[in-house]
């Protein structure tokens, strides 16, 4: 085994850490010396440039070039394909250059091959998107020791740094996601309690409005309307450093050139932060609600971490102190705290699956529990005759996790098997439309049973989220069946070695 990291994987931007010999974790920089890279792809010829090399180029080659491919992780319909090559490429692929050129850059830099990874993810990742992670680092030639959602690598990293203890909640506002998480650290031991987010909010958001708004001014000053992707794409990066000067002073130019027109346009904060006000109303109503959920007031919460660069906005750091009713730690490295807490967490599986827990120095985080994100359950007719939703696992359950229910029955006469159709969904009760069937399975009973005979069901949930589900005949107390449901595959194992073998032989750079 070569060296472990713990590898955030940003939508915006990604960074890796790595335990230095002090037992402290550490950013490993980048190959241009950064801290973090940015999460972009640019397809030229049989090259494949990540990071600053590419997003440099996004204004000349914006057909070659894919970032923000985190938002499709999971989806089977998202395929990139570059205009100047014939190849197409799908969200776990394009993930996996990024961790390829991410791990290759550590390991110069560490002068040992990283072997391992922990990967983390949001919050509200489904099992589908959580796969679809570990089968980028899969490809990306690297032992996934497992994915781990990023509030609660952000605590980690802040209890160890400063051993605190108590409720502590974690707004992360990224470049296109968002999350807030409500935990209990201490003694080593990390708990969410609550979390949930919103996939489609994050700086890219903040970025189209002041686009919106600049090119409002320019066709107001007597310009055209811009269509083109190229200069709209320079416009897009002129706006975001626009955007990024509006977090420490009061106004930020934008230059904008199309069809020999070129304008200055002065924006003010008071005008971003207008025009932005239903973004931050989305993450403060995300923010009442996790406390909610939590069944706590904010009055019990004892520490407010801002994680993410879309944190350094004042707006943010206003919002939050005002509903919070306290000021936010701004202690955590906003862009480095997840990759950081990722290490940390990667020695712990790695010493706890190898025994060696004892190697943990003092004090150290010795548990890091994880919830469900999303509820568990079973999908079961109604007295309507409808199916419908039965949650056995609430989200925000602690894992592991078992529950057994001895509720469910046949319903017809005679019936000799059971349709077994495992969801995911927060809702008990709820049409099965508004659920994701994870698995279905159709099970025999050892023999015909009246209606309403009484079945048990039993759901464990390991501490990966991988869902065990046994049936029992509790008519005779008969074996019926069982079903794993393992994180639902987007790529096939075959698929996945494929990528893998065409992947090790790329020339990420
Ligand atoms: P992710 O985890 O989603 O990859 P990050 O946490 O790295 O994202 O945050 C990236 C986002 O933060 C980008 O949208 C970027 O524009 C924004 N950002 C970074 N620094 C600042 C700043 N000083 N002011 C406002 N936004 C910022
Ligand atoms: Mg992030």
């Amino acid at each position: 085994m070569g060296r472990v990291v713990g590898i955030d994987l940003g939508t915006t931007f990604s960074a890796v850490a790595a335990m230095s010999a002090d037992g402290r974790a550490e950013i490993v920089h980048n190959r241009d010396g950064k801290n973090t890279t940015p999460s972009v792809v640019l397809f030229d010829g049989d090259d494949i440039l990540v990071g600053e090399a590419a997003k440099n180029q996004i204004a000349s080659s914006s057909g070659d070039i894919v970032s923000y491919v985190k938002r499709h992780m999971g989806s089977r319909d998202y395929v990139f394909m570059p205009d100047s090559s014939d190849g197409s490429y799908g969200p776990e692929h394009i993930s996996a250059f990024i961790l390829k050129y991410l791990v290759d850059g550590a390991s110069e830099a560490l002068g040992e091959p990283v072997t391992d990874a922990l990967i983390t993810v949001p919050a509200y990742f489904d099992e589908g998107q959580r796969n679809a992670t570990k089968q980028a680092g899969v490809i990306a030639g690297l032992n996934v020791l497992g994915v781990l959602n990023e509030p609660t690598a952000a605590a980690v990293s802040y209890g160890i740094d400063t051993g605190f203890e108590g409720t502590v909640l974690v707004y992360d506002l990224g470049g296109g996601t968002f999350d807030v998480t409500v935990m209990k650290s201490g003694r080593g031991v990390v708990d969410i309690v609550s979390t949930e987010g919103d996939r489609n909010l994050g700086g890219f958001d903040f970025d189209n409005v002041l686009i919106e708004l600049v090119l409002r001014e320019f066709v107001g000053r007597g310009g055209q309307p811009i269509t083109d992707t190229a200069i709209l794409a320079g416009l897009r990066e002129r706006v975001e450093a626009a955007k990024l000067r509006l977090s420490t002073s009061a106004s930020a130019p934008v230059f904008v050139s199309s069809d020999g027109m070129t304008e200055k346009i002065v924006i003010t904060r008071e005008q971003f932060e207008s025009a932005t006000i239903d973004l931050m109303l989305r993450t403060e109503y995300i923010l009442e609600n996790v406390v909610e959920a939590a069944g706590l007031r904010f009055a019990d919460i004892d520490k407010v971490l801002l994680v993410g660069g879309s944190t350094r906005m004042p707006m943010v750091r206003s919002l939050v102190a005002r509903v919070a009713g306290r000021e936010p730690d701004t202690t955590v490295h906003p862009d480095e705290a997840v990759a950081l807490g990722a290490a940390i967490a990667a020695e712990v599986r790695t010493a706890h699956s190898q025994n060696r827990e004892a190697e943990l120095a003092e004090g150290k985080t010795v548990r890091i529990s994880d919830v469900v994100s999303h509820g568990l359950g079973v999908a079961i007719q109604s007295s309507a005759g409808t199916m419908v939703n039965y949650l056995l696992i609430k989200p925000n359950t602690t894992i592991p996790c078992q529950i057994a229910v001895d509720d469910f029955g046949t319903v017809a006469d005679g019936q000799s098997e059971l349709n077994v159709q495992i969801t995911e969904s927060d809702e008990d009760g709820c049409d099965l439309r508004y659920t994701n069937i994870l698995g279905t399975s159709l099970l025999k009973l050892s023999q015909p049973r009246p209606a309403g005979s009484p079945i048990r069901v039993v759901f464990s949930c390991d501490i990966d989220g991988v869902l065990h589900v046994e049936v029992t005949d509790l008519a005779d107390n008969s074996y019926v069946g069982e079903m794993e449901i393992l994180r639902t595959a987007t790529l096939s194992d075959a698929e996945v070695s494929d990528l893998t073998r065409e992947t090790a032989s790329a020339a990420v750079q």
